[in-house]
């Protein structure tokens, strides 16, 4: 028989996006509190900004989203080309993938973690190389020992999907320096950082001025608001942020999505907004769960992952029966936890009270 796909193919499964919840988002029947979006929403700039946007859908958008990284690169204080933009945070994973993993080499990842790291390294032909947490922490000690003269890239993801967890910058800073004089890429997912109000967040771009393999991971999904949009970033030096363009298609960033993504850097107060509702919200949910029995990670995220134990199934289908989705931990590698995003004060408190009926 020819063999039709490649065999890497056969050791990935397809993402389970289980069953449509559309119908019920639309009627506002569902609080969706399970995917770690933005509990506002996007400004109403960037709404205006689409629909005036709309009438142009016909027109390619800019194959190099010009407008876009000049507005970050101007609030990052870096060149234009340290920067490329794609189909949100998931695109320049693929790319990395695509542009750096071959057969023999090996990809070193905390576990669990955001899991398309691993996937993408798999159907490259790589090796996965996973460092499990210590309890909810990034273990870089574990992490170094794993590194071999074969190690092609090394992921740390902070605040960690789903750990929730930061890497403290000096303890970055030191690993980083660890790698020695030929180190591999070094992917720092800061999807969360925007969320982050310790002193000891680690700064991507700070790192990339003093270590030229580290390569920084930004997205609109989730401060912005415009998850729906697929809108993210990679920050790297120029030399690598030509590898990736070369690997990625000419209009990977659409239209909407680049306009809707300047003007949410445009409204500012609607970033701040959005991350004070996190910040607020984050400390009084987190206890109001432990005084519930479900205490969780110390969070510099935007979610929480508290440990409910056996009843962590019963909670989730009993929220679930008053409107509120809150994500399974089995599915994200912490069985009888629960990960659960952020919301408005109101929201968490809609949480609460169905929570404790559950009980
Ligand atoms: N990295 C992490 C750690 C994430 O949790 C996510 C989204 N859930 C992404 C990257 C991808 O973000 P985007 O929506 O920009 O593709």
């Amino acid at each position: 028989m020819r063999q039709l796909w490649r065999p890497a193919v056969s050791k990935v499964t397809a993402y389970d996006a289980g069953k449509s919840v559309e119908p019920e988002l639309r009627a506002g029947a569902l609080v969706r509190m399970s995917a770690n979006e933005s509990p506002l929403g996007p400004s109403p700039r960037v709404v205006e900004a689409i629909r005036q946007e709309a009438a142009r859908v016909h027109l390619y958008p800019d194959g190099g989203a010009t407008e876009l990284r000049a507005a970050l690169a101007s609030r990052l204080g870096v060149g234009a080309d340290w920067i490329v933009a794609g189909n949100g945070a998931d695109e320049l994973l693929e790319l990395l993938a695509r542009a750096a993993f071959d057969t023999g080499d090996e990809v070193l990842l905390p576990q669990p973690s955001f899991e398309p790291y691993g996937s993408g390294a798999t159907l490259a032909g790589a090796t996965v190389v996973a460092s499990p947490l210590a309890s909810y922490h990034t273990d870089l000690d574990d992490m170094l020992k794993r590194v071999t003269p074969r190690t092609k890239a090394v992921f740390v993801c902070t605040p960690h999907n789903p750990a929730s967890t930061l890497v403290p910058r000096a303890r970055l800073e030191a690993f980083i320096a660890g790698l020695g004089a030929d180190p591999p890429l070094v992917i720092v997912d800061e999807a969360y950082r925007d969320f982050c109000d310790d002193p000891e967040t680690p700064d991507g771009v700070e790192l990339i001025r003093r270590h030229p393999t580290v390569i920084a991971l930004r997205t609109f999904s989730k401060i912005a608001g415009l998850a729906g949009l697929r809108v993210g970033y990679a920050i790297a030096r120029p030399e690598c942020i030509d590898v990736l363009n070369r690997v990625r298609a000419p209009y990977n960033v659409n239209r909407l999505a680049q306009v809707a993504a300047v003007a949410a850097l445009e409204d500012a107060e609607h970033l701040a907004r959005t991350r004070a509702v996190v910040i607020a919200e984050r400390p009084r949910l987190r206890a109001a769960l432990a005084e519930r029995g479900a205490p969780s990670p110390d969070s510099q995220a935007n979610f929480l992952l508290p440990d409910v134990g056996a009843r962590a199934g019963a909670v989730r289908s009993a929220v679930l029966a008053e409107g509120i989705l809150v994500r399974d931990g089995t599915g994200v590698g912490f069985p009888g936890h629960l990960r659960i995003a952020i919301g408005t004060r109101e929201q968490n408190d809609r949480l609460l009270a169905a929570w404790d009926r559950a009980r």
